[in-house]
């Protein structure tokens, strides 16, 4: 494997969010508010929320409700004004940013609607990145296969990537079918506890939308993964333990003045 770049090396360490979260649900959300800014109205509003360990959830919801900003929330990114926000048996609204960074690193695989690669490193070196921030994540690794890159291997040959001939190609070179795929698989790299994905199947004909669903549910099972997935796309609902429709649950919707 080529070398990585020294701006993007070195491992987080931080005690608190390394390791492995207490038992209990994936999310409890309690008397959660979100606003963007002070003088922005408010985006979520959310009475409670539970999803389970291991559960499988889709999340539906208008354009503008609010879907990418509760995986922000999920993901730490964002911190809400108000409430409870825990995530694998940690209060993500009591740690610091630098925390929250490293909770991330740590346990988050966060699957991008636009998949953001890499574009200066191999497919594998993208598949491998986030063992590059995570110790936790590079030791899970090591447990799956006796080396990073081949860990990287084993989950790219999973999601159909597996042909030597697309090794040494760009990422920028991969049809966008692919690219997702790769995004994926470097979601997965090192076992995150939470996969959170924001629309990634929008560039896939719907053929290959349900293939790659499987593969995405087979490996968060392998993994014990739980899954936050959101997307506008009705019909793979029904491929999901459960929907949360963002919408019905999101009090700030139902308070918003008439346009
Ligand atoms: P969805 O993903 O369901 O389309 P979003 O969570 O992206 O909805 O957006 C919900 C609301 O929050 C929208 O009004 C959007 O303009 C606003 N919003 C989203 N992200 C930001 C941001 N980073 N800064 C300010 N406002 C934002
Ligand atoms: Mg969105």
């Amino acid at each position: 494997m080529g070398a990585i770049p020294s701006r993007i090396q070195g491992g987080l360490k931080e005690p608190r969010a390394d390791r492995t979260p207490a038992a209990g649900d994936a999310v409890r959300l309690d008397g959660l508010s979100f606003r963007w800014g002070q003088s922005l109205p408010p985006v979520l509003a959310l009475e409670s929320l539970v999803i389970a360990r291991g559960e499988r959830v889709f999340v539906e919801g208008p354009s503008g409700s609010g879907k990418s900003t509760l995986l922000a929330l999920l993901a730490g990114v964002a911190v809400p004004q108000s409430g409870v926000l825990e995530v694998l048996g940690e209060r993500l609204d009591r740690m610091s940013g630098v925390q929250r960074d490293h909770f991330r690193a740590h346990h988050i695989g966060y699957v991008f609607q636009m998949f953001n690669l890499i574009p200066y490193l191999s497919m594998v070196e993208n598949v491998v990145l986030p063992c590059r921030f995570s110790q936790r994540r590079r030791a899970a690794a090591l447990r799956r296969s006796p080396t990073l890159e081949g860990e990287a291997l084993r989950l790219l040959a999973h999601l159909d990537m597996g042909d030597p001939a697309l090794r040494s190609r760009s990422v920028t070179a991969l049809s966008v079918g692919q690219q997702q795929r790769v995004a994926v698989a470097r979601a997965l790299m090192g076992s995150p506890g939470l996969v959170i994905a924001d629309e990634p199947t929008s560039a896939l004909d719907s053929d290959r939308r349900e293939s790659f669903l499987r593969l995405l549910f087979d490996e968060c099972r392998d993994s014990g993964a739980t899954l936050v997935f959101v997307s506008h796309d009705a019909a793979l609902e029904g491929l999901f333990d459960r929907t949360i429709r963002l919408g019905e649950v999101n009090g700030a919707v139902l308070a918003a003045p008439a346009p």
